[in-house]
């Protein structure tokens, strides 16, 4: 009898009941109490919906991020918070974001750091260590919620983080290692795993998908060192990996001590008959075989086909469950009754994957014969998908088959086009730009709303719009910048308002994944083969430019980050997708060029997130996504400057690509970090035009221009003058109008100060 559960349920509710719950306690309109009740009611319903399963996960919910509960558990805060008033919970959220609820006073400390969570677009919040950290069991959660789910007759598998990945996680605040704290740390783990046994936890899930990274020598042996002490205790361990492949850490995976091992048969398919030859005969297997990243139906047929010789070998001892914790999908797509029903008959959700493990599950214990309709029903979907017209665009597949490196390859060098760009754009030394987007203010989003509702005409609703682009433009004719942007005020997001306008595409409505807190992403779904039925920006462009004799710069998103947030087609490549993308956007880009706009700027803002979790695949992704910027950007004429952007900073071990791209102008994040980071571009002679941001975004703070001139005067010794610019970090759409305005006229006033000094 092969055994299904769950890694971990999406804890946001079909609703998004969640993020409204803690947003109405951090305003004080809802107390602690009445937020606990709320969490409650959302695991009950969490438990209810996995009803079906042998073991259901317990601990996977969380008030704010997995990771942040695990330092709690662990007793591992941040001095900050220590000896502050209020609950615990209190804490909890000022570790989270810097305060708690808005009644509890203002005990402001700054937030713990956040960052992704493996290649996922999950944040959490990173655990802080120094060398004198200390851990202290606080069991109270996880143990509350296991007795919550027993009560309900929930046949519950706490779920923790494990001890390696847990420090794997964690950030040194000192020079010290963090993992010389393993030792002081395995107690703690020891404690806790005898407190869920003794509760009646008969397997807890701890979860250790560091394995499926590049580890040096003391990692591995940190893994050794782990869970021979752990061996002790008394529950069992299922031992858990996802989000890719073990590879070299294979053996070691399979030989830890522990009761059983999950991996992640989607993206590791093939490891896995080698992990069954591996695996010693008293382990569980646990398969992941339903993809916990994506969209897509399974293939039940096809899964059955590779897996039946596999629990043929293990028996009992096999168990099937998502590849990972489906926190990273939406939750039900029984919700989507506005959706393409073509479309939908090939998509499943949280709910809907926990569907087909349960199909799976029978067929294998009883018979094809048991689920024979379910699994004919099943074929039918994949097939009507397969075979659809509307995946398949054979225009698009034969483009994308012609592409020659010529096509992403400028007419001449840089140093030629920077010389016909300057005297046709006549733009003084440290020329100032903003990145692109203006405030979304309430009004914006208020008329963007009423005519998505249709209560308003598509006229007034371009009036609207050309009336914020109007204002856009002359304040900035007023503050003196020198290129100028139309300030993006109709787009709702910056991929969304691209793939609203691909054929290719669909939206879903409440296909919500959690980001991180109470943000939640909906991202848009790749379906088909992708292709631009006509022009997304250029109106508005040219209705920009219209306005004023200063350059307007034409504003996309690059290929890339369309891909890199988008669930994407299962059935071919992502880079088939994303050349697919960037031949739509070149199509733009050129006609931008022709409708007379000479400054083009396309975003890869996801452009380094999209790395793969191993180095070693690296190269060949950056490889697919730098050419498919080429692609989107470089059909242009030596005097079109292409601009791009990228809101982070470290390009220390992506420089070659980055240069590679051979954007006229590349904008980046560098204010927080007081221009260090240009060192990289200084030291592999970044021949293009540079404009590292001068102030953060993300801080409603007003930079002076002495602050602004410092930092510049620290740039122009890493990258010669003549090649800088001067702009902020990133878009400033999530800022007001009174803010952006002094802080665009110290900008300007900067610039001036340095073209003087020069
Ligand atoms: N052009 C976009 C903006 O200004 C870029 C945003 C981003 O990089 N995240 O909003
Ligand atoms: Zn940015």
């Amino acid at each position: 009898m092969a055994l299904i559960h769950n890694l971990g349920y999406p804890r946001i509710g079909a609703q998004r009941e969640l993020k409204f719950a803690q947003e109405a306690f951090w305003k004080g309109l809802e107390s602690e109490a009445e937020l606990q009740a709320q969490a409650k009611n959302l695991r009950a319903e969490n438990w209810a919906a996995q009803s079906a399963l042998d073991l259901v996960p317990v601990g996977d919910f969380s008030l704010y991020d997995q990771v942040l509960d695990m330092s709690f558990t662990l007793g591992n805060l941040p001095a900050r918070v220590e000896g502050l008033e209020g609950s615990e919970l209190d804490n909890y959220f000022r570790v989270a974001r810097g305060r708690s609820a808005k009644d509890s006073g203002c005990h402001c400390v700054h937030a713990g750091e956040m960052t992704k969570w493996f290649d996922t677009n999950y944040h959490y919040i990173v655990p802080e260590v120094t060398a004198g950290t200390t851990f202290a069991l606080n069991a109270d959660r996880l143990l509350g919620q296991l007795a919550e789910a027993q009560a309900a007759g929930v046949p519950a598998k706490p779920v923790i983080i494990g001890p390696v990945t847990y420090l794997w996680l964690s950030k040194e605040k000192d020079d010290s290692n963090r993992l010389d704290l393993l030792s002081a740390l395995l107690p703690v783990y020891s404690q806790l795993l005898e407190k869920l046994a003794d509760a009646g936890a008969e397997w807890v899930q701890i979860d250790e998908p560091a394995l499926v990274t590049e580890l040096d020598a003391d990692w591995k042996h940190a893994f050794e060192t782990a869970y021979h002490t752990l061996k002790a205790n008394r529950p069992k361990l299922l031992l858990a990996t996802y989000f890719g492949t073990l590879q070299e850490n294979l053996q070691l995976a399979c030989n830890l001590p522990v009761a059983g091992l999950h991996v992640d048969a989607v993206r590791g398919r093939e490891e896995v008959a080698k992990v069954v030859d591996w695996l010693p005969q008293h382990k569980v297997l646990s398969v992941g075989v339903i993809d916990g990243r994506n969209i897509w139906k399974t293939h039940l047929n096809g899964v059955l086909e590779w897996l039946n010789p596999i629990a043929g070998k293990l028996g009992e001892r096999l168990w099937l469950a998502p590849s990972c914790s489906l926190l990273h999908v939406p939750v039900d797509l029984d919700s989507e009754v506005k959706l393409d029903s073509d479309i939908r008959s090939w998509l499943a959700f949280a709910k809907q994957k926990l569907a087909e493990l349960t199909i799976l599950a029978r067929a294998i214990n009883e018979g094809y014969d048991a689920v024979a309709d379910d699994l004919a029903a099943n074929q039918a979907a994949i097939d009507s998908r397969t075979g659809s017209e509307r995946v398949h665009n054979p225009a698009v597949k034969s483009e994308v088959q012609n592409i020659t490196a010529a096509l992403g390859q400028r007419q001449s060098p840089y140093a030629a086009r920077v010389a016909k760009q300057r005297t046709r754009l006549n733009l003084p030394l440290y020329p100032t730009t903003t990145i692109g987007s203006f405030p979304q203010t309430p009004e914006i989003r208020k008329t963007r709303l009423a005519f998505k509702k249709q209560e308003i005409p598509a006229a007034d609703y371009t009036a609207s719009m050309k009336a914020e682009i109007e204002q856009a433009v002359r304040e900035q004719e007023k503050l003196g910048l020198d290129v100028l942007v139309h300030g993006e005020a109709e787009r709702n997001d910056m991929v969304e308002y691209f793939g609203e306008q691909l054929d290719g595409y669909v939206f879903s409505q409440f296909g919500w994944v959690q980001s991180y807190g109470s943000r939640c992403v909906k991202p848009p779904i790749l379906f088909g083969d992708i292709s631009r039925p006509k022009a997304m920006t250029v109106d508005w462009i040219k209705y920009a430019q219209s306005l004023t004799d200063k350059p307007m710069k034409g504003m996309l998103t690059g290929p890339v980050t369309i891909l890199n947030w988008s669930f994407v087609r299962d059935d071919q490549p992502r880079s088939q997708s994303c050349l697919q993308l960037a031949l739509a956007v070149r199509q733009e880009v050129q006609d931008l060029e022709a409708a007379g706009v000479n400054i083009i700027q396309i975003d890869e803002a996801a452009l380094r997130e999209g790395l793969p979790l191993r180095r070693s695949e690296w190269k060949s992704y950056l490889d697919w996504a730098v050419e498919s910027f080429r692609i989107a950007a470089n059909g242009v004429k030596d005097e079109t400057q292409i601009h791009t952007h990228m809101c982070y900073s470290e390009f220390n071990d992506i420089i070659e690509s980055i240069a590679h791209m051979d954007a006229d102008v590349i904008t980046i994040e560098t204010s927080r970090s007081d221009m260090e980071l240009l060192d990289v571009f200084e030291k592999f002679e970044y021949p293009n035009d540079i404009g590292p941001g001068v102030y953060d975004i993300h801080s409603p703070n007003i930079p002076s221009v002495e602050q602004i001139v410092e930092l510049m005067t620290k740039a122009a010794e890493r990258i010669p003058a003549e090649r800088l610019w001067v702009n902020p970090d990133c878009g400033l759409k999530t800022r007001q109008w009174q803010e952006v305005i002094p802080a665009l006229e110290n900008t300007v006033a900067a610039a001036q100060v340095l073209r003087e000094r020069a």
